[in-house]
């Protein structure tokens, strides 16, 4: 029988429920459990897809292509859990389902409303979690109770339980007890009164996690338990990890949420918790014996979540390489201004990730000439390899005024040009080339060597690609097109031979690195940037 968990917040936005609900995934996984989870999100657009990045951070695609918000990675980098695309449902999501069923006549003539219909709805999303391979399914619901638009989802929650048995269901609140300097106190007001607005939808937390900056005294924890009607044992303190947020699962189980989960829910079949992988990388990540920077050539570098998984696989990079990595964050407009030398003087990498549109494109090829004349390591991602590649057409093949037709629809050189699929394309969301693709390695190549094997899969998210029509003017003049799609068709990464890491992919590896297992061109990437930096020759790192 699959039991659940809802994870729902209070007081305030970005308290790290998606981190929370992950931590939980770990904590039940390295006990054995089987996990699966689920992100509910109360806005209307259909998936986050069409999304400014200054808006919800950064867009994150599974394997089966779905575009889903970025606590999905969080759940991916901390568990195993297979997700897909009923793993994120928006209001969005939801309320078209809802229409398209009374548009055939689904309902039967019947007045839909949000109580039942919407709510229905609501519940068999959350039905679709459960599998017999899956023990526990976590539900996060996005926003803080008492929103407006999230009241459906938490009057379906509370159905929820009714329908598949309270003793099935786990209820945790995620809430702030925020410290007043001026009375030099903790405040447990505002969890009270996010209790109750949930109390009152007929929802009773069984377990609170309070995201506090200091230790919470006993006797205040003792009157949080006893105004929101909570077991003391069920008052979670989680305070501010300011090393890392891979440290948040750990503090969680030191507080005995695992223990507290497994007990609430019966879930007999729960070995003992074992840490200790986790704990191993987390040391690794502490005492690290290098350093190395890395230039970052964004458009949205001011806003972290943007390239969020971007940023988590460098890290994991830097786990692997037993090295810390500092990220110097470039606005690629600025790089334009500043010349590529100067903004880059000091790196021992260059990155330059995803991105859309025009703004900042010149900016990240003067980068990348930089990078492509000096030696300096670089790796581009999907609009970094199309990036690198007019760089390459421009300054090395001859090819005056090459560009993407993204930016220049009447370049003389369009060597990046629209997906054939993408030519009649009128609608923007879900439609560019999205999910896993195989792709080909050509032997002897760097993206051959870091990845250890001939085919391999990544998941893509754009509508341009490399232009065959100009590959073989490319390749003679030394571009080496090192991964294909199977029938050759789609360039899938480029590098140069003659540099000492050189390599760009068109698809979004960050999207399958994990802290325990880092991607390995991101890995190759950073050692080969570390072995400039200690001037030594870039060597494959082998993790164990
Ligand atoms: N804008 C480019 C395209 O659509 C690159 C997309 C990306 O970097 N994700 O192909």
């Amino acid at each position: 029988m699959t039991k659940h968990i809802f994870v729902t917040g209070g007081v305030v936005s970005s308290l790290g429920k998606g981190l929370t609900s992950a931590s939980i995934g770990l904590l039940l996984e390295e006990r054995g459990l089987r996990v699966r989870l689920q992100k509910l999100d109360p806005y209307l657009n259909v998936d986050p897809g069409t999304m400014s990045p200054y808006q919800h951070g950064e867009v994150y695609v599974l394997d089966d292509g779905t575009e889903t918000d970025l606590d999905l990675g969080h759940y991916e980098r901390f568990t195993h859990a297979t997700l897909n695309k009923d793993c994120n449902y928006t209001t969005g999501k939801i309320y078209l389902s809802v229409i398209e069923k009374e548009r055939r006549g689904d309902y039967k003539g019947k007045t839909v409303q949000v109580i039942p219909h919407v709510t229905d709805e609501i519940k068999s999303c959350i039905r679709k979690m459960v599998a017999p391979d899956v023990d526990v399914v976590i539900t996060e619901i996005g926003g803080t109770v008492g929103d407006i638009e999230g009241m459906p989802y938490f009057e379906a929650i509370r159905q929820f339980a009714l329908d598949v048995g309270k003793h099935n269901c786990l209820f945790v609140h995620l809430t702030l007890v925020p410290y007043l300097k001026a009375a030099g106190e903790l405040k447990t007001k505002p969890t009270q009164r996010s209790v109750r607005d949930l109390r009152e939808i007929g929802i009773q937390p069984d377990i609170l996690i309070c995201r506090t900056e200091r230790d919470i005294p006993k006797d205040e924890c003792e009157k949080i338990a006893l105004f929101c009607n909570v077991e003391r044992n069920a008052v979670i303190e989680e305070k501010d990890k300011e090393f890392s947020i891979y440290e948040v699962p750990l503090s969680l189980a030191d507080n005995k949420l695992d223990e507290l989960v497994v007990e609430k829910l019966a879930l007999t079949q729960a070995r003992p918790l074992d840490m200790s992988a986790w704990r191993t990388m987390l040391d690794r990540m502490r005492a690290p014996a290098h350093e190395v920077t890395i230039g970052f050539v964004g458009k949205y570098v001011k806003h972290r979540d943007a390239y969020k998984s971007v940023y988590e696989s460098i890290d994991h990079a830097g786990i692997a390489n037993n090295a810390k990595v500092r990220v110097v964050r470039i606005e690629s407009d600025k790089l334009a201004e500043e010349g590529a030398a100067q903004a880059l003087a000091g790196v021992d990498g260059l990155l330059v990730p995803g991105g859309f549109d025009k703004r900042g494109i010149e900016g990240k090829i003067d980068a990348i000439r930089f990078a492509r004349e000096t030696g300096l390591p670089f790796f581009g991602i999907c609009l970094g390899l199309q990036c690198a590649t007019i760089e390459f057409a421009r300054n090395v093949a001859g090819l005056d005024g090459a560009n993407s037709t993204e930016f220049d629809k009447v370049s003389p050189h369009p060597v990046v040009c629209l997906l054939e699929e993408q030519v009649n394309v009128t609608n923007l969301g879900g439609t560019q080339r999205l999910g896993a693709y195989p792709c080909h390695l050509v032997p002897g190549t760097k993206a051959r060597a870091a990845y250890g094997v001939d085919v391999v899969s990544e998941r893509h998210r754009h509508r341009y690609e490399v232009n065959n029509a100009y590959r073989e003017k490319l390749s003679a003049a030394g571009l080496v097109f090192s991964g294909t799609s199977p029938s050759g068709d789609l360039v899938e990464a480029i590098e140069l031979p003659n540099h000492p890491w050189f390599v760009a992919v068109q698809a979004h590896p960050e999207f399958l690195s994990k802290p325990t297992k880092s991607h390995p061109l991101f890995r190759d990437f950073v050692g080969a940037s570390l072995a400039r930096r200690l001037g030594k020759k870039p060597v494959a790192v082998v993790m164990k």
